[in-house]
């Protein structure tokens, strides 16, 4: 954060309660705490040494001991809190636990900040060169506290929760020479480079803190690595960590597809911003999920038989793909309003309909480009973010551009009505206004120009240097003028701006295609619904079903919602007889050549009570149909480059 004003005043607290200043009652009086130094564009002075023994995985206790230079005089340690990719104040301080920091081997005391958490105040004594800290990062045990990123099996070292830095300086500019132990016969990956290693353990050469937060570890006891692009100088490895060894198993085709992606990228973005690149993917149901992206790397977390039943996780291969799209959008290319000195200045959103809505885009385009998926399973999974849209309530009165604030609004934590409340919809939202973009130009260019052009110009300069390069809104629309002229500062404000409650589905209908309900599920959706264990009737009766039987999605305004029906709420028989999710879609084929309304006997809490559906439209499932008035765009699209 930037350094507070200094108040030159005392506050007062009460016995229990919190009173206002300058309320003259008998009070224990405190003082102020000193202001944290605002981050500066200079050099920190000397080697941070941060030592984490990671052995302790059955307890999962990530120890950590650190020796940071100082000078005697007033120190604030800073634990970082608003974290580059997640675009919000996520680090887990509630995570930190036994600081003990001493000087010469005498303990120094800390105070932390009351307002600010995560700034720990201190006095250095005259004459101490470096203090030496230790504490822990207590890993949740299971999900109920969070993510699980310690499991026997495997870990996630994400660098930003095992260290504290001193205010003042920008991150870019603190050195941290970091050491990693980990338990015997486990091995590691990661984008830093080992210094030395000793058995499973590693010394690695010293970066900037920057670089450190940017280059996590994967390790584990069960690994495999493949080379998906072994040219130097820039090697591009998928590294595989695994619950059980036989979960490792990949067949060549599939590993084939991973190679054809970083090919397919490197053709759509015409450069690379690493000297080697680093899939870190654990196929795990043990630790918790993730896909977060690095100039470097990647962390990503996908289902346990990601590759062993390769035909079940079709949703799930969209993943690498966008996280490897990230290395060029939003770790090279950063949004200006983003990109902040240090961990602890606040982030702004604005421009997270590029940095993830055009992302996305190329994820799912990639993906089919790669063949991670066939091109109908691109068109299925397109069809169905265009029809979640098609239904977003929340359009009417949350416009697109706001939801980019929702990563600090909400930080992913579960909410009732989705529809309504919406959530980061810059994604995928996101994702239907740069088709509309792509097929613009191609319509406009008689295709000789696509948001490929865009690509290769926005994310393309400056090959092999990876120091962020900031961009404005108006960048964007340049870019995009140079590819193909166009008003494209109005047409963006529009969609970003709109409360139509129709969906945004232009660059669909451009592509050629037209989105049309029937009353069976694409493959696409079918294997989603199994491996979520799901029942999906979003766009018929307007709900989805989940584990116990209890709806996890209502449409807001739609015939459950209007029949009085909420989240949470558990569909104990339908017609009189035990739930069965196949006989509710028989009872919803039937209502629609009769006039009976669908019965559900519901449980809240530990009410009872019967609801009636009067719904008659049939099972409704999205799909994209061909309409041959309309070049075939989208199929360009999807097709791999040449
Ligand atoms: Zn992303």
């Amino acid at each position: 954060m930037r350094g507070r004003k200094s108040i030159p005043l005392v506050f007062v607290v009460g016995c229990g309660a919190i009173m206002a200043a300058g309320i003259a009652v008998a009070q224990t009086r405190v003082s102020l705490q000193p202001e944290i130094a605002a981050p500066k564009d200079v050099p920190f002075p000397g080697t941070i040494r941060l030592a984490v023994d990671a052995t302790d995985v059955t307890r999962h206790i990530f120890r950590i001991k650190e020796t940071i230079p100082v000078q005697s005089g007033s120190l604030t340690l800073l634990y970082p809190k608003w974290l580059p990719g997640t675009h919000s104040p996520t680090g887990r301080i509630d995570a930190l636990a036994g600081l003990m920091i001493q000087a010469h081997g005498r303990r120094v005391e800390w105070v932390r900040d009351a307002v600010d958490v995560y700034a720990f105040h201190l006095n250095v004594p005259a004459g101490a060169t470096s203090l030496d800290l230790e504490f822990q990062f207590l890993s949740a045990g299971d999900g109920n506290e969070g993510r699980v990123v310690m499991t026997p099996e495997m870990l996630n070292l994400q660098w930003n929760s095992v260290i504290l830095y001193p205010a003042g300086h920008f991150v870019r500019q603190i050195t941290v020479a970091p050491s990693l132990a980990l338990p015997d016969g486990w091995q590691f990956a990661t984008a830093l480079e080992a210094a030395s290693t000793s058995g499973p353990s590693a010394t690695f050469k010293p970066v900037s803190l920057e670089t450190l937060v940017d280059s996590p570890v994967f390790a584990g006891r069960y690994v495999k690595r493949v080379e998906l692009d072994a040219s130097v100088p820039a090697p591009v490895r998928l590294n595989v960590f695994a619950d059980r060894p036989d979960l490792l198993e990949a067949k060549p085709d599939h590993l084939n597809a991973h190679r054809a992606l970083v090919t397919q990228a490197y053709k759509l973005f015409d450069s690379h911003h690493y000297d080697h690149y680093e899939f870190l993917l654990a196929v795990t149901d043990r630790m918790g999920g993730i896909g977060l992206e690095h100039h470097h790397s990647s962390e990503n977390v996908t289902p346990p038989t990601y590759f062993t039943e390769w035909d079940k996780n079709t949703d799930t291969r969209g993943l690498l793909p966008h996280e490897f799209a990230h290395s060029w959008n939003g770790k090279f290319r950063r949004p200006a309003d983003l990109w902040t000195a240090n961990y602890n200045v606040p982030m702004r959103d604005s421009l997270l309909w590029v940095y993830e809505g055009q992302t996305q885009y190329w994820g799912h385009v990639l993906a089919a480009r790669a063949g991670l998926w066939t091109r109908e399973q691109a068109l299925d999974a397109l069809a169905d973010v265009a029809a979640v849209y098609g239904h977003r309530a929340g359009r009417e009165w949350k416009s697109l551009q706001d939801t980019t604030n929702d990563p600090i609004i909400a930080g992913r934590r579960a909410i009732p009505w989705r529809s309504w409340q919406r959530s980061e919809d810059y994604y995928s939202e996101g994702e239907l206004v740069w088709l509309d973009v792509d097929t613009l130009i191609r319509e406009r260019s008689g295709g000789e120009k696509s948001l490929d052009d865009f690509a290769a110009a926005f994310f393309g300069i400056n090959s092999r240097k990876w120091t962020p390069e900031p961009y404005a809104f108006d960048d964007v629309v340049k870019t995009l003028n140079a590819v193909q002229p166009y008003d494209w500062a109005d047409f963006l404000h529009t969609r970003l701006e709109s409360h139509d409650r129709e969906a945004p589905l232009d660059g669909i209908a451009r592509g050629g295609y037209r989105l049309v309900y029937s009353d069976a599920p694409s493959d696409f959706v079918k294997k989603r619904e199994a491996r979520r264990k799901l029942t999906d009737l979003a766009f018929s009766l307007g709900f989805v079903v989940g584990r116990e039987n209890k709806l996890t999605d209502v449409q807001w305004g739609g015939p459950a919602y209007a029949a009085g029906l909420t989240v949470g709420t558990q569909i104990v028989a339908v017609d009189g007889v035990a739930y069965d999710s196949d006989r509710l879609k028989d009872i919803v084929k039937a209502a629609k050549t009769n006039s009976m309304a669908v019965e559900l006997l519901v449980k809240n809490g530990d009410r009872y009570s019967t609801v009636r559906i009067d719904y008659h439209d049939g099972l409704r499932y999205p799909h994209l149909e061909r309409d041959a008035s309309v070049p075939a765009r989208l199929d360009q699209i999807l097709e791999p480059r040449k």
